[in-house]
């Protein structure tokens, strides 16, 4: 049994995390709302379920985790919830580059390093009065695309930011293809980007339209919306692959240069792939994907590379190993 212990908040990938964690020998801790713990009682994963009314409690218990050797994982969950600043605010050992989060919390400075990065972004535009073809409206810090509109002229885009009027958002071209969300994983201690698999989202109300006729859609006045709500596994033409693991190290490599550590663990490229086979990346998540929680044993990529289970919870787990064993951990805490 390893010294230290691997912690996470329940919620978004935490089983898939913990469950890596004691696959890879470590006791674990889920942090959890109350009245959220059945999973992570029913599953097995937590070795212990510490119990907070909101999850800003987490400051008060921080002390704790640091007694008990703990090593923070974190997921959208929580950083959607507390935001760069208090991120920043956590001194116990935590997994990643805190100063990546900076840049991939801000649309403008993350399109910056895709392009920079040499990758196909859509285009945006920073007026409604610019836009000349279909769009995607976004609002920053949506919550799983909920809010989302499309808009294809000026007039649409004022009818249907009607009642909006003061969320800051982003216009950016929508670009018709496939949505493929590329699982990462880059281990600094190996110096390599592991690519670990595919997802799509299977969101709400867009992937419900096909399921009724035109003349049916018509007559709803529908708006799509693209509320995240599970996802679905996915391989990729094997022909792609050398592009995919190119886009995978070409993001790493700009990295280096934005911040002292750069990024590395768990990352994601979201795309939309076009019927000539471009990858559009319309977003980069820095961390671990819930989308990963289809490959809780491993994905098909995982297996070719291990001959055992290996999800991206796991993975993690493993490098943060290797590091306590070489000595490095120093390299892989942000
Ligand atoms: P939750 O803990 O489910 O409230 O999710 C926190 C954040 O993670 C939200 O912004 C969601 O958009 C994102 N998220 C949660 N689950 C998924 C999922 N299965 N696929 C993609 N994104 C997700
Ligand atoms: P996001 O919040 O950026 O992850 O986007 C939520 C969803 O909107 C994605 O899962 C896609 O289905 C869709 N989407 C986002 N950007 C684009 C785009 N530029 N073109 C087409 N679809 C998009």
């Amino acid at each position: 049994m390893m010294k230290h212990k691997i912690a996470t908040f329940g919620s978004h990938s935490a089983l898939q995390i913990l469950k890596g964690a004691k696959q890879e020998g470590f006791e674990t801790i889920c942090i959890c709302k109350r009245g959220k713990e059945k999973p992570y009682q029913s599953f097995r994963v937590a070795d212990e379920i510490i119990l907070v009314d909101s999850y800003d409690d987490f400051f008060e218990i921080e002390q704790q985790l640091i007694e008990k050797n703990a090593i923070l994982i974190p997921h959208a969950s929580m950083i959607a919830h507390f935001g760069i600043d208090q991120i920043n605010a956590i001194k116990m050992p935590y997994f990643g580059d805190k100063k990546i989060l900076t840049v991939e919390a801000d649309r403008n400075s993350q399109e910056q390093w895709l392009a920079d990065s040499q990758l196909t972004i859509p285009q945006t535009f920073d007026s409604p009065e610019k836009i000349d073809r279909p769009c995607i409206v976004k609002f920053h810090g949506a919550e799983g695309g909920a809010g989302y509109f499309l808009a294809a002229s000026k007039t649409e885009f004022d009818a249907k930011m009607n009642n909006k009027k003061n969320a800051a958002y982003q216009i950016q071209e929508y670009i018709l293809g496939v949505p493929t969300y590329i699982h990462y994983f880059y281990s600094p201690l190996e110096d390599e980007v592991e690519l670990f698999g595919f997802d799509r989202r299977y969101e709400s109300n867009v992937d419900g339209i096909g399921r009724i006729a035109l003349k049916d859609q018509e007559q709803f006045h529908i708006n799509t919306s693209y509320t995240v709500a599970g996802n679905t596994p996915l391989v990729m033409r094997e022909s792609l692959l050398p592009t995919i693991f190119d886009m995978g190290d070409a993001v790493v490599r700009h990295s280096k240069t934005l911040t002292k550590q750069g990024l590395y663990g768990a990352f994601c490229l979201e795309t939309v792939v076009t019927s000539d086979l471009k990858f559009y990346v319309f977003e980069i998540s820095a961390r671990i994907v819930a989308g990963t929680n289809v490959s809780v044993e491993g994905s098909p990529y995982s297996w070719l590379r291990y001959d055992e289970p290996m999800s991206t919870g796991r993975r993690i787990a493993r490098e943060i190993k290797h590091a306590i064993t070489q000595n490095r951990l120093a390299e892989i805490l942000g």
